[in-house]
C-alpha cells in the first residue's frame, strides 16, 4: 500500500464548489497527482467547539454550514459513504475521550475541496472535529498521532485558511492586503524551512499576526497537517495566493 501524503487547502469561500477556477482546477489536478487513498480523514475549519468529536456514520450527512449563497450550492449532496472503522482507529490513537457524535457529517469545508477532488463520491471520509478549548500546540501534538495513518492508506486532509478575516474581506478585490501577503509569506517561509514551531508560535509573525484571523479554527487545520509529516516529507505549495482581502488560499502538500 503506497504511503499517503497529508494535505493542506486553503478552502476559501463557499462557491469554490461549483465555480471552475484557478483554484479548483488545482484540487482536481492534486488528486490525480497523489496515490488514490483507501479513505480520507478531513479536518474541516468548520467543525469546531469544545472536545474533540468524531462521525462513524455508514454515509455521513450533508451538512450545509453557510448562509446567503445560490440555491446551486444547498443542493449539492457530497454522498459518500463514511468509514467506522477509520472513526474508531482515530478515537484509539488520540485518546478515550474523542466522542463519537453523528449530529454533523461533512460539512462545505469538507465538500467544497473533496467534490473537486473525488466528484464520485466513492472514498469513505471521516470527519473529525477541532476542540478551540486547545491552543496551537495541543493541535500540532494531536497531528503527530495521527499520522500513522498515512502508512494505512489514508489521506490526512486539512481544510481551512492561513489568512481567514472575514470582517475585512473585500468580494471585489482579486489579491490580498499586505499583511495578509505577510503573515501567508510568514508560514511559508516557516514550513517551507521546516520551523514548524514558529508557525505555532505564528504571534512572531507581529502586526499581521493580529489581522490574520479573530478565530483559530481555519488555521488549526494546518497545525494538524504539520504534525502528521514526516522529517523526510518534501512540501510542495500550490495555490500560492490570497484574494478577498482577507482570506489565503495557500495549501500545502507533505509527501
Ligand atoms: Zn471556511
Amino acid at each position: 500500500m503506497s504511503k499517503m501524503p497529508a494535505l493542506f487547502v486553503g478552502h476559501g469561500s463557499p462557491m469554490n464548489a461549483i465555480e471552475d477556477n484557478s483554484f479548483t482546477r488545482c484540487w482536481v489536478k492534486l488528486a490525480e497527482e497523489i496515490p488514490r487513498p483507501k479513505a480520507i480523514l478531513a479536518i474541516s475549519a468548520h467543525w469546531n467547539g469544545e472536545g474533540i468529536r468524531v462521525n462513524d456514520e455508514p454515509f455521513p450527512k450533508t451538512i450545509y454550514d453557510m448562509y446567503g449563497f445560490p440555491e446551486e450550492l444547498y443542493k449539492i449532496n457530497y454522498n459518500c459513504p463514511g468509514s467506522p472503522e477509520l472513526a474508531r482507529s482515530i478515537k484509539e490513537r488520540l485518546s478515550k475521550d474523542v466522542i463519537i457524535d453523528n449530529s454533523w457529517g461533512l460539512d462545505h469545508g469538507s465538500w467544497v475541496v473533496l467534490k473537486h477532488m473525488y466528484p464520485k463520491c466513492d472514498i469513505p471520509v471521516v470527519q473529525l472535529s477541532l476542540d478551540l478549548s486547545k491552543d496551537a500546540l495541543t493541535h500540532f501534538t494531536l497531528g503527530k498521532q495521527l499520522k500513522a495513518l498515512r502508512d494505512e492508506g489514508i489521506l490526512i486532509l486539512g481544510s481551512g485558511n492561513v489568512v481567514h478575516n472575514l470582517s475585512k474581506v473585500n468580494f471585489s478585490m482579486k489579491g490580498g492586503y499586505p499583511w495578509a501577503a505577510d503573515f501567508d509569506k510568514y508560514i511559508k517561509d516557516n514550513i517551507v524551512n521546516k520551523n514548524y514551531d514558529k508557525v505555532i508560535n505564528y504571534k512572531g509573525a507581529g502586526d499581521s499576526a493580529k489581522l490574520a484571523f479573530r478565530t483559530m479554527e481555519h488555521f488549526y487545520p494546518l497545525l494538524y497537517i504539520l504534525g502528521a509529516t514526516e522529517e523526510e516529507d518534501k512540501v510542495q505549495v500550490y495555490n500560492d495566493t490570497c484574494n478577498l482581502g482577507s482570506l489565503s488560499m495557500t495549501s500545502y502538500l507533505f509527501k
